[in-house]
């Protein structure tokens, strides 16, 4: 079965940027993705698209199919309260940042007495990504799982 719209694609993959990798999630479970339906981002979906189980491929992405531009001038000053879980800062560090669209990464950018300074660029924009991806399986997608616009099950939400 070949991977396509509303097919449920599980795979292996580790993201490199300027030869050193940034993510790989070979340190846990195939991650699942529902393909069709902007769960991931363009350029990896498009590369998707065809591919069978086993096949195993590299794509570039650059950031206008990926993450998107840096916008410079992308500092907001929040309350430090809000990061108290993640106990003390550093600049660098990554943090989430709850968004009306959900959680977002976002890293800190300098640290206060009260307040945090938070650079909101995604942390993967404006980079040139390389990613190398393993397909590990791929099954129709069920009719629950296309009007949600996203799996269940394995690798997927639990609700
Ligand atoms: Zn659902």
């Amino acid at each position: 079965m070949k991977i396509e719209n509303n097919t449920v694609a599980r795979i292996h993959y580790s993201v490199t940027e300027q030869g050193g990798i940034v993510e790989d999630s070979r340190v846990g479970e195939p991650v699942a993705i529902l393909v069709g339906h902007r769960n991931i981002i363009p350029g990896v979906e498009s590369a998707l698209l065809g591919r069978e189980v086993g096949e195993r491929f590299s794509v570039t992405v650059e950031p206008g199919d990926g993450y998107g531009p840096r916008h410079a001038n992308a500092i907001q000053r929040m309350p430090k309260k809000h990061f108290r879980k993640y106990g003390t800062l550093k600049a660098g560090d990554l943090v989430m940042l709850d968004t009306e669209r959900g959680p977002r990464p976002v890293t800190v950018h300098k640290v206060g007495m009260s307040v945090v300074d938070i650079d909101i660029n995604h942390p993967m924009a404006g980079k040139t990504l390389n990613f190398d991806i393993e397909v590990v399986e791929v099954r129709a997608g069920s009719a629950e799982e296309i009007a949600h616009g996203h799996v269940h099950g394995a690798g997927g939400h639990a609700h």
